[in-house]
């Protein structure tokens, strides 16, 4: 089995996620050949931005949940925003990612509207912009597409339609069906796909995390941001804490559960999540080494980070945009990698996708 990849069936991928000792090495390795083979050895930035933490919906798990009165509400100013743009264009990221809470008014719509037009404007046309903004409909997703974004991020969280409802309400609000729906629009439009899930929530089984990766198979991703779970005392979900698995051991099966994807997705792309520095400083930089391929710088104005806090410990709350990627670059060398500085480092498998469509 292990010289297998792409095949692998969900035995098989059990087996690979508990893996330990010198049989995980040898998966680690396996995945970080296979990345540098169809990827290459370049790492991509996207500079992250947290634009707003206002958001409609509760998910059970989420520091910044509607429910959470603690937290101060943001707005990022546009012209903050576009500031954080202009850095990341001038140090040739090449790509931004905004995020924020779900949003689905109006107003909230026509102003990443505005911003998506202004970033174009600003760079020339030359950054990628990335947007990670939940939810929305069909028409929304298009007139963001139309405007510039090309890639879009939504995690289903959990693909098992049962663990999703122990990690998020049961109402209309928080519908797996329109999750899953949601993914299908943004593909239907052209958008890059980017999913995902958490590693290491309560209730969740090895079954569960070889059914996601499956089912990313099946939707036939282009991307994908996994990480590990991390509670924040101020959720519902902090009462089950004395089930989940150690941070460590989180934090190992959340590099698995990349190894094992790159394995059975060579060409896509994947990002080494924030939430594995949090537990480990080296975190991100460990998964560039055994299979992930991109990396989100935080660019959000340091006045803003401490109320985006989804979970506790949340790394890089003081450093300014600078700092980062000085420590970035450094950190990536040292793994032996390359930053593919001014190269929108598209996914390799929507490259693919879109050749075979047009033919
Ligand atoms: N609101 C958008 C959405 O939910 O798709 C984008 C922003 S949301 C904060 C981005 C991601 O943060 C979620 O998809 C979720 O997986 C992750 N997240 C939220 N709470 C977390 C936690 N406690 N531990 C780890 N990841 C978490
Ligand atoms: Fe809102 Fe996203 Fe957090 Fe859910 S995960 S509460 S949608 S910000």
């Amino acid at each position: 089995m292990w010289l297998k990849i792409v095949g692998l069936d969900k035995q098989e991928i059990i087996q690979l996620l508990k893996t330990t000792g010198e049989e995980r090495t040898a998966l680690l390795k396996r995945a970080q050949e296979v990345k540098v083979k169809e990827t290459g050895n370049k790492v991509y930035f996207r500079g992250l931005v947290e634009f707003s933490n206002i958001c409609a919906k509760d998910c059970l798990y989420c520091g910044i949940r509607k429910g959470n009165d603690k937290v101060l509400r943001y707005d990022v100013s546009d012209e903050e925003i576009l500031e954080s743009c202009r850095f990341a264009w001038e140090n040739r990221f090449a790509s931004v990612v905004l995020q924020s809470g779900e949003l689905s008014s109006p107003a909230f719509i026509k102003r990443v509207d505005d911003l998506l037009k202004k970033i174009k404007q600003i760079s020339n046309g030359e950054l990628g912009i990335t947007l990670s903004c939940g939810e929305q409909s069909m028409e929304t997703y298009r007139r963001w597409f139309e405007s510039g974004a090309h890639r879009y991020l939504l995690r289903i969280e959990s693909s098992n339609r049962e663990l999703y409802y122990k990690i998020h309400p049961d109402n209309d609000t928080h519908s797996f069906e329109r999750r899953i729906e949601a993914l299908g629009s943004l593909k239907t439009t052209g958008y890059q796909v980017g999913t995902g899930i958490m590693i290491g929530l309560p209730f969740q089984t090895y079954e569960h995390l070889a059914d996601d990766l499956l089912f990313f198979k099946k939707l036939d991703i282009d991307m994908c941001g996994m990480g590990p779970y991390l509670e924040h005392e101020d959720t519902p979900l902090y009462q089950y804490r004395h089930l989940l698995k150690t941070k460590q051991e989180r934090f190992d099966l959340a590099l698995n559960m990349i190894a094992v994807l790159r394995l059975l997705m060579p060409d896509i792309n994947i990002a080494a999540a924030t939430a594995l520095q949090a537990i480990d400083p080296a975190g991100r930089e460990k998964a560039l080494a055994i299979g992930a391929n991109v990396i989100m710088p935080n660019l959000t104005p340091t006045a803003y980070r401490e109320e985006y806090q989804l979970y506790e410990n949340k790394p890089c709350l003081d450093e300014d945009a600078e700092l980062c990627r000085n420590c970035l670059e450094a950190r990536i060398h040292m793994a032996g990698s390359e930053i593919g500085y001014g190269e929108w480092g598209d996914s390799k498998h929507f490259q693919s996708r879109k050749k075979m469509e047009r033919r």
